[in-house]
């Protein structure tokens, strides 16, 4: 069965979704996005992805030519098409068709495109065992050459780490910024609990603000768990007593192993566990 995608104004078979060659979100990666999932039919946090994506816009001077409302309602509406209340959406919108020159004042019609798909995880042994990963040699995206805090279609920083994690055997790889400090890994952010506190590296480490990094700081408050940003240094996550990534896809999911060492005793801590139980029944609220 062909999938049905939203292409600015309708919804339209997968093979009837184009978009032009001269697109700058082909051309450059000129564009934004978000990844959201639905769980039994509910969209979880849309209007957070929904303020993040014309944030991201905003920051980089495209306007999204539809409606706040009527995007929202494009990723309802597209999660429906396909029958999918458990499913993932990736919500683009593009620079439009323009000139081979970068100028973005000579391109017109911005897409705005929803694709709703089944969510691929990561294998279930992994949430139960806990993931090993490996520090990559390349540095998150400096904040002052391309905010990590956009969420762009430019992902060629994260790819170039992803590559370095796979060719270690890891299929997440942590990242560093310019100072040498933990920011975050290639899809996910990063948490480390440390003597009974959890901590997290702050928006001014270079990263981007997970929206399921803030629901999982929300709940730890909620648990009487401790929970602070913090500058964190590697050392600190290997000296920690337990880790963990959040994101969209992965959801929380445990870290026992960073650059060969072992993390608290080498499997998932209590506190990871914890939050990934109150994370379950958030999401299914
Ligand atoms: N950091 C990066 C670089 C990401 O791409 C993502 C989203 N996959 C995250 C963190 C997690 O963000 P969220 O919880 O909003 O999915």
């Amino acid at each position: 069965m062909p999938r049905i995608v939203f292409m600015n104004d309708t919804l339209v078979p997968e093979n009837e979704a184009r978009v032009s060659v001269f697109d700058h979100g082909l051309l450059y990666g000129d564009g934004v996005f978000e990844g959201l999932r639905s769980y039994s039919g509910r969209v979880f946090r849309l209007d957070a992805h929904i303020d993040r994506l014309w944030a991201s816009a905003r920051s980089i001077c495209l306007e999204i030519p539809l409606s706040q409302q009527t995007v929202a309602k494009a990723v309802v509406d597209t999660l429906a098409a396909n029958a999918l209340s458990d499913g993932y959406v990736r919500l683009v919108v593009t620079r439009g068709a323009g000139s081979l020159g970068l100028d973005p004042n000579r391109t017109k019609d911005p897409q705005v495109i929803v694709i709703a798909d089944t969510i691929s995880l990561y294998p279930r042994e992994y949430y139960e065992k806990g993931l090993r990963i490996v520090t990559a040699a390349t540095q998150r995206t400096h904040s002052a050459a391309l905010s990590p805090r956009i969420k762009s279609l430019n992902y060629l920083n994260n790819i170039m780490a992803k590559l370095e994690g796979l060719q270690a055997g890891c299929v997440e790889a942590l990242m560093l910024n310019h100072k040498g400090e933990v920011a975050e890994c290639t899809g996910d952010n990063i948490f480390v609990v440390r003597a009974g506190t959890l901590l997290t590296p702050p928006p001014d480490a270079g990263i981007l603000e997970g929206i399921t990094r803030g629901a999982v700081m929300e709940l730890a408050h909620a648990a009487g768990i401790d929970c602070r940003e913090s500058t964190l240094t590697r050392h600190d996550l290997y000296t920690g007593e337990e880790c963990f990534l959040t994101g969209t896809a992965a959801e929380v999911i445990p870290v026992v192993e960073i650059d060969g060492r072992m993390i608290g005793g080498g499997t998932p801590g209590a506190i990871t566990a914890r939050l990934t139980a109150d994370f379950h029944k958030l999401v299914r609220q």
